[in-house]
């Protein structure tokens, strides 16, 4: 699930009465989403997490990296496997898909919180795009005979047909969605489980040896948290991270 960035001088600016700020207020949602970002821009005030994630040459390279080290273990994993017996799992906001349209509305408009009614509507456009290396990396997944489970906190039902349509639109392989059933299930161990230890019967998948999680936030691998990131020897092993620095479950972590 996307949790809009906090922007301290976007809260400051929210009662003023600038013509920008005015319209950003006033404007209906869902709006154009073309021009969200290029309203932001020429507003001036977008975070420079935002600028770095939707334009810089580093957030192209690192995802390539990352997407290729991805490649390489898949590879490997694959010697000696039967097709059809194992899996990647990857996340899929900012890890296979890029928000960061919606990320730029939010920033727009002030919105200091999430709304689930708003990120439904954005989930609903399918307008999310693919990130770089994402798409070559499923379908080497797929090509090697491994299974691509997608295991994201967007919501089932609400979010499943818009999600699997979004993703296939742009080119993503994969082999089953599994989303969060609600408040009460964002600790994806349970999904983990599922796919390792029971299968998916909806999408006729037996239980998969998992060779690889990739995600862009700790709690995207078993058992990681803020306070527990594990053993680093881990990432570039078992577990791809790739760079989010727009929102995350680090945001309350205190400054010291
Ligand atoms: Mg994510």
């Amino acid at each position: 699930m996307l949790r809009p960035f906090l922007l301290a001088a976007a809260a400051l600016l929210a009662g003023c009465s600038t013509l920008g700020v005015e319209r950003a207020t006033e404007s209906p949602y869902p709006p154009d989403f073309k021009t969200s970002c290029s309203r932001l821009d020429a507003r001036g005030d977008a975070s420079r997490a935002l600028r770095w994630y939707r334009v810089s040459a580093e957030q192209k390279v690192a995802y390539r990296q990352a997407y290729q080290r991805a490649t390489q273990l898949v590879e490997q994993a694959a010697q000696g496997r039967t097709p059809g017996t194992w899996a990647v799992i990857a996340d899929a906001d900012e890890t296979l898909i890029d928000n960061s349209v919606f990320e730029c509305e939010s920033q727009f408009r002030h919105w200091t919180t999430f709304d689930d009614a708003r990120w439904t509507q954005w989930v609903e456009a399918r307008l999310a795009t693919a990130l770089p290396g994402a798409v070559s990396f499923s379908e080497v997944v797929r090509k090697l005979g491994g299974k691509l489970i997608v295991v994201s906190n967007r919501e089932a039902p609400k979010h499943l047909q818009a999600t699997r349509e979004n993703l296939a639109a742009i080119g993503i392989q994969f082999d089953a969605v599994l989303l969060s059933t609600g408040a009460k299930d964002r600790d994806k161990t349970r999904r983990f489980e599922q796919v390792q230890k029971r299968g998916i019967p909806d999408a006729k998948l037996p239980p998969l040896a998992v060779v690889l999680f990739v995600g862009d936030n700790i709690k995207d691998f078993p058992d990681l948290t803020q306070a527990n990131s594990g053993d680093p020897g881990r990432f570039g092993r078992d577990y791809v991270l790739l760079p989010n620095p727009t929102y995350g479950s680090w945001e309350r972590t205190r400054l010291r």
